[in-house]
């Protein structure tokens, strides 16, 4: 885990004026990484956001500002995507931290070489910011286990299992998305209440799960498994990440090999990747509840057990049709933080290679749905609307049991802590179109 250092210090400033407003997410002391372009038929390029720009990498790389370790890795981050950035290590990440956190400082004599490099947000679109060669969604949250669980099994909600081993499966690459991401509706295989065969249809109980994905950096060998002590230097770092799942699909089909056409059409992620690094003044102990048992040996560490928890709080938002066309704001359904989360990302990697699987700089892990301890905290509508049977009322009055074509879902995440800068993960926002044929 990281240390604090000058790159955190609140009280630094920059010379991008909107990186000093209290309300932005991306202050000096943030600094994550996107693939973006700022027209059409531009390359898609690394950068790094600053207020309401952003730092093209591959300009940074040729300005000369840089040297050493950072310039390496601005060299690296000139792609079109971040792997090759991911793949050079920590140390490379934080010299590169450390020299434009330098630069972008207010006084900074690299400053007009720097200002050369700068492109709005409002002018870019963004790519999904690593070529995934694999992904694997676990499933983190006790209490979005308990909660679904008691749908599925009132009698047994949390499997034996759950407090021992990280639940997780193999999900689809192909089909993850940058935030702005629009799919229709699946068309999948139900099995009705009441009916004895099953249907093929539109999914009727589409959903979201609000998570946070988890990008590796350095990967391991096959057969070499990460331990505590190094799992987290192999994180290059986190986004949000909307796991859209169709819950009538997924009820019919999960048994016995787990989520399969339920889950894998889409999946959004938002363009910025926080860096761990970033995220050291926001972490937490890592604490069981009494009574629970310990990890095992090989998922513990005194680390872990310190800091191994961390406080981004999470929101989701749904904007409806009418509501677009009103010109109304998403409203907020939910708000809870990864404080709540039974299992660790450190752990998540050990856990996944402890076998001998070998991990790859780019490949994504999903927390799974990050429900917090109160229904209201809950990450997806099938807590929230407890199945289906206690519809949302949204301010305009309609109601909401799953989501409507139309819907937008929004999530946002940042990290506040006095002391401590607050830092964002700017919005994860994705959109359900009609089902294919339907409009
Ligand atoms: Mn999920």
């Amino acid at each position: 885990m990281y240390n604090l250092n000058e790159t955190h210090d609140p009280v630094q400033r920059s010379w991008v004026a909107s990186a000093n407003a209290l309300t932005s997410d991306f202050p000096i002391q943030n600094l994550p990484f996107a693939v973006f372009r700022s027209a059409g038929d531009e390359a898609f390029r690394g950068g790094v956001a600053i207020g309401d720009q952003i730092l093209d990498l591959a300009a940074t790389a040729a300005s000369g500002a840089l040297q050493g370790l950072a310039q390496q890795a601005a060299l690296a981050g000139r792609g079109d995507t971040l792997n090759a950035l991911m793949a050079l290590g920590a140390t490379h990440w934080s010299a590169l931290r450390l020299a434009l956190s330098q630069a972008l400082r207010a006084g900074s004599s690299a400053q007009a070489k720097l200002a050369a490099c700068l492109v709005p947000q409002i002018q870019a679109e963004y790519a999904v910011p690593a070529r995934i060669g694999d992904y694997t969604d676990f499933y983190t949250s006790l209490y979005h286990a308990t909660n679904i669980g008691r749908q599925f099994r009132p009698d047994q909600p949390l499997l034996p299992n759950y407090k021992w081993v990280p639940i997780g499966y193999h999900g689809r690459a192909s089909s993850i998305g940058v935030s702005g991401q629009t799919f229709a509706r699946p068309l999948g295989q139900t099995l009705a209440p009441g009916a004895t065969q099953p249907s093929m249809g539109p999914c009727q109980r589409l959903d979201y799960e609000l998570e946070l994905g988890v990008f590796m950096g350095t990967g391991n060998a096959s057969g070499e498994p990460i331990e505590m002590a190094q799992a987290e230097a192999h994180i290059f770092g986190l986004c949000l990440l909307n796991d859209w799942s169709a819950r009538d699909i997924q009820a019919w089909e999960y048994q016995p090999l787990g989520p399969f056409l339920s889950k894998n059409f889409a999946t959004t992620l938002s363009p910025w990747i926080v860096t761990m690094e970033a995220l050291a003044p926001y972490r937490l102990p890592f604490v069981r509840p009494t009574g629970d048992p310990l990890p095992l040996p090989y998922l513990d560490s005194a680390a872990n057990q310190s800091g191994g928890a961390i406080d981004v709080q999470l929101s989701v938002s749904l904007q409806t049709q009418a509501m677009r066309e009103q010109g109304q704001n998403a409203t907020r359904l939910t708000l809870t933080s990864y404080r709540h989360a039974y299992w660790t990302a450190a752990q998540m990697v050990t856990h996944h290679t402890i076998n001998g699987c070998n991990l790859q700089a780019g490949d994504l892990l999903g927390t799974g749905t990050l429900s917090g301890p109160t229904i209201d905290q809950a990450g997806a509508l099938i807590e929230l609307t407890v199945g289906g049977k206690q519809p949302l009322t949204l301010p305009n009055g309609q109601r909401r049991s799953f989501l409507e074509d139309g819907d937008s879902v929004v999530i946002n995440g940042w990290c506040e802590r006095p002391g401590a800068a607050r830092i964002g993960f700017g919005a994860c926002r994705g959109t359900v179109l009609p089902a294919r044929g339907k409009t």
